[in-house]
C-alpha cells in the first residue's frame, strides 16, 4: 500500500490543481474519486512521464493538433480529443499491473515517433485476426511496450498477449497513417510458442508434416454451461451455412471458422478425458474450462483445470453466462488466479473469454482465441504417414456390427484398409463423419466414424493401419492371448517394476497424490503438513485435492498419473473401491491427520528403492595359494577377526585397492567342507568367480542389510 501515490502529491508535483489532475486520471479511466485516492504506482509513472514529454514537446512546438496519439495536457484543457475511445475492457487489476504496461518507453521517443505515420508502400497493413498487442507493434515497426503506451492513450490497458479487436485495430492504424486490411486466417506460423513440455509428438517427424486442426475438449462444473455453448458454436456453424445434414452423435464433431477447422470432443466430463490419457493417449490439445460467471471457481471446475494441468494442455477460459445481471467477472478472475491460473489481463498467460451460450456474445471470441492458441502450438501431423487414430467411442449396432467413432492422429484413414486396435482388427468397410455423411478417407484430426473392426474396441484405445490383413490378425490374436495372461495374472495397470524404472528416469523420485478431505479445513490443513516434509530423495506432488468423497473422476486421475489416493473423513463412493481395484489404484482413507501423516511418510519411502547397510563380520589374509588341478585355485587364508561364512559378500584387497566384490563360495577345513571359520584359525577360500589371488590380498567378509531409506 505504502507505494501507492496519493492524487494531491502527483497534483502537486506536475503543477495541476487536485481538481484537474483528478480530471484528468478519469479520463484516462483510472478510478479516482477525491485527491486523497491513491494510485498504482506503475500509472503514476506512465501519467508524469507523458505529461512531461507532452510538455517538452509543447516547449518545442512540435506539438501539431491532429497528428500523434491523444495527450494527456489536452485532455485536461477543454475540449476533450475528438477520438472515439472504446471503454477500458476491465477495471485495472487488483495486483500491479506487469512490466510491461508500467513501463513503456520514454514517451517523448513514442510522441515524436507515433507523428511519423509508418509508411508502407502501399499503405496497407494486412493482418489476419486475431491480431495481439505484439503482433501490432511488429507489424508497425514499433516496439510492443510503445504500443501499450499509445494504448493507453486510448483508455485500453492492454497487456503484451492481448487480442485486439478489429476496429481498435483499424484505429490504431490510422493513427499510423496505414490502412488496416483484415485477412482470411490461413495456418501460418506467425509466432513461436516453446512447446508445451510433454505435447512434443512421440513418434518421428518425416518432414512432411502439415499443420492439423486443434481438438478442443470443453470443461468444467455441471451446469456451468458446457453443452450449451458447444451447441452454441455448432448452431454458429450451421447458420453460417457449414452443416449439409443431421449431426450424427460420434462422440466429436467438426466446425469451420474463417476458413479453420476445429474439432470439438463431446466430453461429457473430464473423466472420459482422464480416461483416455490414463490410456496413455492425448486426445486434446486445448481445454476450455467453461466456468459461469455468476458462479465462479466450482469444485468441479478445479478438478478439471487438475485434469487439464495433469494432461499439459494449453487451457483458455470461457467466462460463460455473462448475460446474467448477477454476474460477476472479478470474482470469477479472482477464484481461477487462486487456482493458480496465470492470467492474460493480469499479465499471465491464460486468456478469459467472456461469453454468453445464451445470446452468443463473446463466442466468436472464443473461436479467435482458440485458433490463436492453436496456431501459437504449431500442430502438425503427417497426413501420408500410417494412420493412427484414437477410440473416442465404441459400440455394437443393430446392422452395423462393431463400430467405433475414431479420432485420427496422424495419417489418413482409407475405407479399405487393414486396421488393427487392441486385439481386434478388420478392414475398413465404411466411413461416416459427424454429419452422418458416408467419406472415403479422414486425415488428421478429423473424428470418424469406422465400421469393420471385428470386436468392440475401448474408448483410448489406439488404432493403427496395417500393411495386410493376415498381419493384421496375427499380431490381435497374440495380443489377445496376452491379455488373457495379464487377466489370469491379476490385472495392474503398471507393474512395481514399471513405476520403479518410471522412477528411475527421474532424478529425483516423486509420489503423486491424490487428497480428499470432509471440509476445505482439513483439505488445507493435510496440504500445509505434506508441504513441510522435507526430502531430498522423493518430493509429493499433490495432483488434486478437494472437498468430498472419492469419485469415479479420482480414480480416472489417479490412475492416468500413477497416483495414490487419501481420504480424510471421507468415503469412496459406492463402487468406486471396484473401479480402482481394477484400475490398479491404492486408496487409502483415515480419521486422524497424523496417521495419514505418518503412512504418507510409509508410502514416500515404499517408493524409494531399498538402501543396503554393510556389515562387516570378517577379515582374512592369503598366506598361500594353491593350484588345484581340477578345481581351479583356492587360496590358503587366515582369518584374523569376525568369521568368514559361506555364501556372505566378499571383497579382495592388494595393497589397499579393491580387485574383487562377490561371494564366499566354499571354505575348506582340511579335506572338509565347513560353513564357517572364525577368527585365528586357517582355512581355504573358494571365492565365486575369481581366481586371481597373490599372496598378502585381503579378503573382508561382510553381510548386506536391508534398511528403510530415509527420507
Ligand atoms: P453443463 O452441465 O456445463 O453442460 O451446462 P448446460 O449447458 O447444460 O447449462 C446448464 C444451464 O445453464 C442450462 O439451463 C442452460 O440453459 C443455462 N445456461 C448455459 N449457458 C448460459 C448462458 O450463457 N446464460 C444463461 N443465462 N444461462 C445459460
Amino acid at each position: 500500500m505504502s507505494d501507492r501515490v496519493r492524487v494531491y502529491e502527483l497534483a502537486r508535483e506536475l503543477g495541476f490543481a487536485n481538481k484537474e489532475m483528478i480530471d484528468l486520471l478519469v479520463a484516462e479511466g483510472i478510478d479516482v474519486r477525491s485527491h486523497a485516492s491513491t494510485i498504482e504506482p506503475e500509472f503514476a509513472d506512465v501519467v508524469r512521464e507523458r505529461v512531461i514529454a507532452r510538455r517538452q514537446l509543447e516547449a518545442k512546438g512540435k506539438v501539431r493538433p491532429k497528428a500523434g496519439p491523444v495527450v494527456l495536457a489536452e485532455i485536461v484543457r477543454p475540449p476533450p480529443p475528438a477520438v472515439v475511445v472504446p471503454a477500458p475492457a476491465a477495471p485495472p487489476p487488483p495486483v500491479p499491473a506487469p512490466a510491461e504496461p508500467a513501463a513503456p518507453a520514454p514517451a517523448e521517443a513514442t510522441v515524436e515517433e507515433a507523428e511519423v505515420p509508418v509508411v508502407d508502400e502501399a499503405k496497407e497493413l494486412h493482418l489476419k485476426p486475431p491480431i495481439t498487442v505484439r503482433d501490432l507493434a511488429e507489424a508497425l515497426g514499433r516496439k510492443p511496450n510503445e504500443l501499450i503506451g499509445e494504448l493507453f492513450t486510448m483508455n485500453v490497458f492492454a497487456a503484451i498477449n492481448q487480442v485486439l479487436d478489429a476496429d481498435l485495430v483499424e484505429q490504431i492504424c490510422a493513427r499510423h497513417g496505414v490502412s488496416f486490411i483484415r485477412e482470411r486466417r490461413e495456418r501460418a506460423k506467425v509466432r513461436i510458442k516453446p512447446v508445451i513440455e510433454g505435447q512434443a509428438p512421440v513418434r518421428e517427424r518425416t518432414g512432411r508434416e502439415k499443420p492439423r486442426p486443434p481438438v478442443v475438449a470443453f470443461m468444467g462444473h455441471v451446469d456451468h454451461g458446457k453443452t450449451s455453448l458447444q451447441d452454441r458454436i455448432r448452431n454458429t456453424a450451421v447458420a453460417a451455412g457449414e452443416a449439409g445434414g443431421i449431426t450424427q452423435h460420434i462422440g466429436a464433431s467438426v466446425i469451420h471458422v474463417e476458413g479453420q477447422t476445429l474439432t470439438l470432443l463431446d466430453t461429457p466430463g473430464h473423466e472420459a478425458f482422464t480416461a483416455m490419457r490414463a490410456r496413455g493417449a492425448n486426445a486434446t490439445d486445448i481445454a476450455v474450462l467453461v466456468v459461469a460467471a455468476d458462479d465462479g471457481v466450482m469444485p468441479q471446475t478445479i478438478e478439471a483445470y487438475n485434469h487439464a494441468k495433469a494432461a499439459n494442455v494449453a487451457i483458455v477460459v470461457a467466462m460463460n453466462k455473462m448475460d446474467l445481471p448477477n454476474a460477476n467477472p472479478d470474482r470469477v478472475r479472482l477464484g481461477l488466479q487462486q487456482l493458480g491460473l496465470l492470467l492474460e489481463d493480469w499479465g499471465g498467460e491464460t486468456a478469459v473469454v467472456p461469453v454468453s451460450a445464451l445470446t452468443g456474445d463473446g463466442v466468436d471470441d472464443l473461436l479467435d482465441r482458440l485458433l490463436l492458441e492453436a496456431e501459437m502450438l504449431e500442430l502438425n501431423a503427417d497426413p501420408d504417414a500410417p494412420c493412427e487414430a484414437l477410440i473416442i467411442e465404441a459400440q455394437l449396432e443393430t446392422g452395423m456390427g462393431p463400430t467405433a467413432s475414431v479420432l485420427v492422429r496422424n495419417g489418413t484413414l482409407h475405407v479399405g484398409d487393414v486396421m488393427l486396435c487392441g486385439h481386434y482388427y478388420g478392414r475398413a468397410k465404411a466411413l461416416i463423419d459427424h454429419l452422418g455423411k458416408r467419406i472415403t478417407m479422414a486425415g488428421p484430426s478429423t473424428p470418424v466414424k469406422v465400421l469393420g473392426l471385428s470386436g468392440v474396441p475401448q474408448a483410448g484405445d489406439i488404432l493403427v493401419t496395417c500393411e495386410g490383413e493376415r498381419e493384421a490378425r496375427q499380431t490381435a490374436t497374440e495380443r489377445e492371448a496376452q491379455s488373457r495372461q495379464g487377466e489370469l495374472g491379476g490385472a495392474r495397470k503398471v507393474s512395481l517394476e514399471d513405476l520403479f524404472r518410471q522412477m528411475e528416469e527421474e532424478s529425483r523420485q516423486e509420489l503423486k497424490l491424490i487428497v480428499k478431505a470432509d471440509v476445505r479445513g482439513s483439505v488445507e490443513a493435510i496440504m500445509d503438513s505434506i508441504a513441510r516434509i522435507k526430502s531430498d530423495k522423493i518430493r509429493v506432488n499433490a495432483i488434486h485435492s478437494g472437498v468430498g468423497e472419492i469419485n469415479e473422476n479420482d480414480i480416472a486421475l489417479a490412475a492416468a498419473s500413477d497416483a495414490l489416493i487419501m481420504g480424510f473423513h471421507v468415503r469412496a463412493m459406492p463402487g468406486v473401491n471396484r473401479i480402482a481395484k481394477q484400475a490398479g489404484v491404492e486408496i487409502r482413507l483415515y480419521g486422524i491427520i497424523y496417521e495419514l501423516l505418518g503412512q504418507l511418510e510409509e508410502a514416500m519411502r515404499g517408493r524409494l528403492r531399498p538402501e543396503h547397510r554393510e556389515t562387516a563380520i570378517g577379515k582374512a589374509q592369503i598366506i598361500q595359494v594353491f593350484e588345484l588341478s581340477k578345481s581351479g585355485k583356492v587360496c590358503g587364508c587366515r582369518v584374523d577377526t569376525g568369521a568368514v561364512r559361506v555364501g556372505a559378500n566378499a571383497k579382495v584387497f592388494r595393497e589397499g585397492e579393491l580387485i574383487y566384490s562377490g561371494q564366499v563360495a566354499s571354505l575348506r577345513r582340511f579335506k572338509d567342507d565347513v560353513r564357517e571359520v572364525r577368527s585365528g584359525v586357517e582355512c581355504g577360500i573358494r571365492l565365486d568367480n575369481f581366481e586371481d589371488f597373490l599372496v598378502g590380498d585381503m579378503i573382508e567378509v561382510f553381510e548386506l542389510t536391508e534398511v528403510t531409506p530415509q527420507l
